[in-house]
């Protein structure tokens, strides 16, 4: 009796033991991650030349493929993917509200968006320039002055030119193609945003100019949501990004999109 009580007991013990080991793996955002056996990420799909959209409909850039990198080492398939079309203003939601399980999108680290959000290490560092039409005299940020200003709503730069820069009249946008398209069509003097941004957009456009002033350090990193669960996850892909970093991979997936 007594032998098979203390059987019993010891069986509950394992299964106790078991169940708690799981509730920890469980809980932890990269085992989920293998778990379901697909990565959530959400990307741009109007940033050239970081993350868009191909003419076969697919999702392309140099963040895409990051993700592809990312996929591959920790689900062994850089297909196991679900891409989320994120933009400026609404890529922060979408990782808070667990739409997706990362957001690599041309986002900077910023010590404000620290508060609510986790970073990797960074991948790349932009500035913000300005960029004009081909026949404009305007030099500086200063001679902006009283002028209006394209920005994106919910960039860095907007943040700094409200900020910083009072005398600027903001025009904003959702997007940045629809914010170049006003540039183009005289809505405004000038549109600030980050250099390697701008230039997916003038690339082969005689009729606008990026100024060569840098205004920011804009270190591009991966975004995650603030959660002691993130951790395992944080950490791999910053071994995966130092991995890319050192082995070349980033470099050439740089010079594949022309970025520098
Ligand atoms: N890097 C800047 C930011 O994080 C601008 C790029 C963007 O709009 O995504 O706000």
């Amino acid at each position: 009796m007594i032998k098979k009580f203390c059987y019993i007991l010891l069986l509950m013990v394992f299964i106790l033991c078991g169940c708690a080991k799981k509730e920890v793996v469980v809980n932890d955002q990269l085992s989920l991650i293998k778990e379901k056996d697909v990565l959530i990420v959400g990307v741009k799909v109007d940033t050239p030349p970081f993350g868009f959209v191909d003419k076969n409909n697919k999702n392309t850039g140099f963040d895409v493929e990051l993700a592809k990198i990312i996929a591959e080492k920790i689900l062994g398939d850089s297909k196991k993917l679900i891409f989320v079309p994120v933009n400026t203003s609404n890529r922060i939601m979408k990782l808070t509200s667990a739409e997706v399980d990362m957001v690599i999108a041309t986002m900077s680290i910023t010590p404000q968006r620290q508060i609510i959000l986790d970073f990797s290490i960074p991948y790349h560092t932009a500035g913000q320039a300005i960029m004009v039409k081909s026949d404009s005299d305007v030099t500086s940020l200063l001679e902006l002055e009283n002028k209006k200003v394209i920005i994106v709503f919910g960039s860095t730069v907007e943040k700094e030119l409200r900020s910083n820069v009072p005398n600027i009249k903001i025009v904003g946008y959702k997007s940045y193609p629809d914010a170049f398209a006003a540039l183009k069509q005289g809505k405004a003097d000038a549109m600030i945003a980050d250099d390697t941004i701008l230039m997916g957009f003038a690339i082969n456009d005689p009729s606008v100019k990026i100024l060569p002033k840098r205004y920011s350090k804009e270190p591009y990193a991966v975004a995650f949501r603030k959660d002691p669960m993130s951790q395992s996850l944080i950490d791999e892909v910053n071994a995966i990004l130092m991995e890319s970093l050192n082995n070349g991979k980033i470099k050439q997936l740089k010079d594949r999109y022309g970025i520098n």
